[in-house]
């Protein structure tokens, strides 16, 4: 099965897609009773459809020809029965059928949202969000759309083909050896229009995910465009953008119109030399006018589900492209997993941080940012860490919270080398505040618990107290359940450091690191703010990366970071 999509599919690698589409039915087959139901009904969907115009025929022939009143008024009972009951069976058929393609398209979006948050900040940092955004919406969709959609059409086509033809040659052998002619010249054209809709609909996916880029990055950024007055720039790029866009959605339509036109031209023209032969015959005598309609209904039948089953080859097409995009993200490995037994962080963790050796260095950089560093960052200590801007001090950190590996060496926390850690085990343990600090849409105290979701309203209220974020908090007209604004736009830097200081205190860290967090406020705040968190996490290990020399002065240690080593200088007096 897997093998004969795949082969149906030209222009990609056969073997990648096989593994694509074996993927794709996990998410099918969890639903196999739904898809069972939904096929019984469609079999019969259909049979009733087949039936419509063979009552007609009965009606014409033996009913109004034959001047049969029994049976005129029987016939038209069974139409208004068989209406009825088509009626009834499609509402129900495509509330069953939303309901299916609704729980396959959300697992297959939640299995990939719950892979994208396994992997690393390399991964999102070479990636346009935007197309990341279009391949979970647009092309999960249309993945979503063929593997129910396209596969009962699929099944109804065949059941109608085989109808349809079946009843034709009933009906008249002789005139049905007209579809013979036509079915072929169909699936030739179709064939040969299908390499190219695959392009053309490539090409659309990738001008959708250029717009969808182009507004993630833009509309945050408004605030600095209009700054340095870009506005008009900006438009013109949109511009652009939708031009192509627009250009290549009116090329992709003209060569659907094509597909579709001239099998649709191919079955007027052979219903109408139907009707002119057929025509001949009832006139001459030979045939009768009931069959004669009969017939031209069931040739639209059965040219109808030929243009849907070579349609799905587009579809098909359509949906390789989507599934490949989605497929890439799929294959992104995670650089950092958890080991298959992962070790623990005793619960009184001293917080004892080792470099032991460490090198590491930025793929497709030269220069290392460590290079052979060892060094140890004590226990319950205030350490600075310092070293000239690019040198490798975030990095360094990235490497503690395990968002990378190093290349050669360990790094260590309370003996344990963190490759033995889960990530989130370790994460847990060591909180970051950084000099950007997101915030989400919600109230003030939503964002204050993020990373502590357990946490009593009486202990969000000591750490807004801790934090200093008494002030702030009755200036709002809301307090603590006022709604921030996107990213906590209505807040300073320096509140928002607050939050951000005050999600750390209920997190309970062993760690805490401060990597430019105090570089937004005033040298009076962040002396505050440092005597703060010196108080507030006193016992624990401490790390403060500042530019400003009165951020570091009353630290226990200086750590050094400079041509990739690390160099500690004790800052107190020597005990003896
Ligand atoms: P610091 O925190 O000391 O200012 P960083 O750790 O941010 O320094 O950066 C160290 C060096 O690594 C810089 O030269 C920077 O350009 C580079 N760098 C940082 N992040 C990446 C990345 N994701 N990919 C490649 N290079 C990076």
């Amino acid at each position: 099965m897997f093998r004969w999509l795949s082969a149906a599919i030209d222009g990609q690698d056969r073997g990648r897609l096989e593994d694509a589409f074996r993927w794709l039915y996990t998410f099918v087959r969890p639903q196999s009773k739904a898809i069972m139901g939904l096929m019984l009904l469609s079999v019969f969907a259909s049979a009733l459809v087949l039936l419509q115009p063979w009552l007609t025929k009965l009606l014409i022939d033996d009913g109004l020809l034959a001047k049969d009143y029994g049976m005129l008024v029987t016939m038209s009972v069974a139409m208004i029965l068989v209406g009825v009951i088509s009626t009834g069976l499609s509402g129900i058929n495509r509330y069953l059928h939303t309901q299916l393609s609704g729980k396959i398209l959300f697992s297959l979006r939640e299995h990939l949202y719950a892979h994208l948050q396994t992997l690393s900040p390399q991964f999102f940092g070479g990636r346009r969000i935007g197309d990341i955004l279009s391949r979970l919406d647009g092309d999960v969709s249309q993945i979503q759309r063929f593997a129910v959609d396209s596969m009962f059409s699929a099944l109804s086509s065949v059941l109608g083909l085989v109808g349809a033809l079946v009843l034709l040659v009933t009906l008249s052998w002789k005139l049905s050896l007209l579809v013979l002619v036509l079915i072929p010249l169909e699936i030739l054209w179709l064939r040969w229009m299908r390499r190219k809709v695959e392009r053309q609909t490539r090409i659309i996916r990738e001008r959708s995910a250029d717009l969808s880029s182009f507004l993630v990055e833009t509309l945050p950024a408004m605030k600095f465009i209009q700054a340095v007055s870009q506005e008009k720039r900006e438009s013109r790029k949109l511009n652009r953008l939708s031009d192509s866009y627009l250009t290549d959605l009116l090329k992709l339509q003209v060569t659907e119109f094509f597909t579709q036109a001239i099998p649709g031209t191919l079955t007027s023209l052979t219903r109408a030399t139907a009707f002119l032969i057929g025509g001949y015959w009832v006139i001459e005598g030979q045939w009768q006018l009931g069959s004669l309609i009969a017939f031209s209904t069931y040739l639209g039948m059965a040219t109808g589900p030929v243009q849907s089953l070579l349609g799905l080859y587009v579809a098909i097409q359509r949906m390789s492209v989507s599934l490949d995009r989605v497929m890439d993200l799929r294959r992104a490995e995670p650089d950092i997993t958890a080991p298959e037994h992962p070790a623990k962080l005793a619960d009184d963790m001293s917080g004892e941080i080792c470099f032991d050796r460490v090198s590491f260095s930025y793929q497709g950089r030269s220069a290392p940012i460590l290079d052979h560093a060892s060094t140890v960052f004590p226990a319950g200590a205030s350490i600075a860490l310092i070293g000239p801007s690019g040198v490798g001090k975030s990095t360094l950190i990235d490497l503690l919270m395990r968002y990378y590996d190093p290349e050669q060496g360990r790094v260590l926390i309370d003996g344990v080398n963190l490759k033995q850690l889960a990530p989130m085990e370790l994460r847990k343990r060591v909180a970051l505040v950084s000099q950007d600090i997101t915030l989400f849409r919600g109230t003030l105290m939503e964002n204050i618990r993020y990373a502590a979701p357990e946490a009593s309203d009486a202990q969000v209220q000591a750490a807004t107290d801790q934090a200093q974020l008494t002030e702030l908090i009755e200036s709002l007209p809301m307090g603590l359940e006022t709604p921030l604004g996107e990213r906590g736009s209505q807040l300073s830097g320096g509140q928002k450091q607050r939050v951000a200081i005050a999600r750390a205190i209920l997190q309970k860290p062993a760690i805490l690191i401060l990597d430019e967090a105090t570089s937004a406020v005033d040298e009076a705040t962040e002396a505050e703010v440092i005597a703060n968190v010196n108080r507030i996490f006193a016992g624990k290990t401490r790390i403060l990366i500042s530019h400003r020399a009165s951020t570091l002065s009353g630290v226990d240690l200086r750590i050094e970071l400079n041509s990739g080593l690390l160099v500690a200088e004790n800052t107190l007096p020597e005990a003896e």
